[in-house]
């Protein structure tokens, strides 16, 4: 396992006082990767709770516009809740049980990867607590709502600037003192050894489903393969499936915000705006400024605005193995409108990165391309920013007629 470096990326900078629980989880973690019965397990949990394998859908009328081009979309939308963070969520689930643990932490920036936490304990029995700064608390009521009738206990944090980075501090913290009966369910392949191995091991279902499918409805492999990249964790479970084969081009996209010229973005190994350093307990690409101070990020989709990315990625980008690309936030709306109409799919923003670079290239691909877009979650979660990113008249007049109702209702009457 090579200590957890990828290339010069990875390793695990962490305090001395975690140190027993990381090589503890190490520990957990190889031998768990090394048991058939433990995979077995999780194969059956997934099919039977989260719905796997999700289908590789033929995208007819989008190929249909590009000739004998053809496009398949695999479908992690139709996960337990809603996207890939159940693959991840439900194999760390399997691991507490296996190491005898309690309980589960989490930090949660949008929800939902807090939200995908809090079910896993529900159906595995632990105690679940997720940290959350308080901005994020207000701005995502409806994914706190869920984990609360879920049983999960939700802390709002509120040192800082009151978001992810926050609360991040706050789980650790929590941890340092818990870790006896704790664990702590990262939700992306990044951080200290060994979370990027694990993490990427439980989502790489993901591309062994898609080689299968690809193969038994196609006959051959896949020209291009497409994914969003955020921390990297779906991107990886399509991509370790064909790494061995060159002629496939892997192609991750990142968030290209208002452009990689604004300095508004989360594009880490697409932009120049990124440098290697150590920070998360993991050394890879942090988007910095000349100072070193880590950027603020921007990207219309919340799951894909985060500084660093996976040491894996990081190594791949080097080797040049995969190819990274940006989508800006206007073209990333636009290619969700495309796959709606056409296709009947809603896409989360997230996800809709990957679709925006697939469209834009597929008219100059070579004639027999065969393209997989890994559809890493669904939209429904992103209405609030969908209808107003498209100017939804509808829609500004049911949030107005909602706020009026609560208004009538307010004990303390009417806010003029
Ligand atoms: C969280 C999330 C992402 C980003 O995470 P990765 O680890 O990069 O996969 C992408 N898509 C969806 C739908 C998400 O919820």
């Amino acid at each position: 396992m090579n200590l957890g470096y990828f290339g010069p990326f990875g390793g695990a900078f962490i305090p001395e006082i975690l140190q027993e629980t990381f090589r503890q989880l190490t520990a957990a973690f190889e031998s768990a990767h090394s048991d058939p019965a433990f995979w077995r397990e999780y194969l059956d949990l997934m099919a039977n709770y989260s719905g796997r394998p999700t289908p590789l859908t033929f995208a007819a009328n989008l190929s249909a516009a590009h000739g004998r081009r053809r496009l398949y979309i695999k479908r992690e939308d139709l996960n337990q809740t809603g996207a890939h963070k159940a693959n991840n969520v439900l194999g760390q689930g399997l691991l507490v049980k296996r190491m005898g643990k309690k309980r589960v932490i989490a930090e949660t920036g949008a929800g939902q990867h807090g939200m995908a936490t809090a079910t896993m304990a529900a159906r595995l029995g632990l105690e679940c607590v997720i940290y959350m700064g308080e901005e994020d608390v207000e701005r995502q009521r409806s994914n706190v709502f869920w984990m609360e009738q879920l049983g999960a206990t939700v802390v709002p944090v509120t040192s800082g600037s009151r978001t992810l980075k926050d609360a991040i501090n706050e789980a650790l913290r929590d941890w340092v003192g818990s870790m006896d009966d704790t664990h702590y369910v990262l939700g992306t392949a990044c951080g200290a050894h060994p979370f990027p191995a694990m993490v990427a091991w439980f989502q790489s279902i993901i591309g062994q489903e898609a080689r299968e499918q690809i193969l038994a409805q196609e006959g051959r492999l896949p020209s291009h393969v497409y994914a969003c990249v955020g921390g990297g964790s779906n991107a990886l479970g399509i991509f370790q499936a064909f790494l061995p084969d060159p002629q496939v081009a892997l192609i991750g996209v990142e968030a290209g915000g208002h452009g990689l010229a604004s300095g508004r973005h989360a594009a880490r190994l697409a932009s120049r705006d990124a440098a290697i350093g150590v920070a998360h307990g993991y050394k890879t690409f942090f988007l910095q400024d000349e100072d070193g101070q880590m950027r603020d990020t921007h990207s219309v989709a919340a799951g894909l605005d985060y500084v660093g990315v996976s040491p894996i990625l990081a190594h791949l980008h080097q080797t040049g193995r995969v190819r990274f690309e940006a989508a800006t936030d206007v073209d990333v709306v636009a290619a969700l409108k495309r796959l709606m109409r056409t296709e009947g799919l809603i896409g989360a923003l997230e996800s809709s990165h990957a679709v925006a670079q697939a469209l834009a290239e597929l008219p100059r691909l070579p004639d027999d391309a065969l393209v997989i877009v890994n559809l890493s979650g669904r939209g429904d979660k992103d209405i609030f920013t969908i209808a107003e990113a498209i100017g939804d008249p509808g829609w500004r007049r049911f949030i107005r007629r909602k706020a009026d109702l609560y208004a009538r209702d307010d004990p303390e009457g009417p806010r003029p």
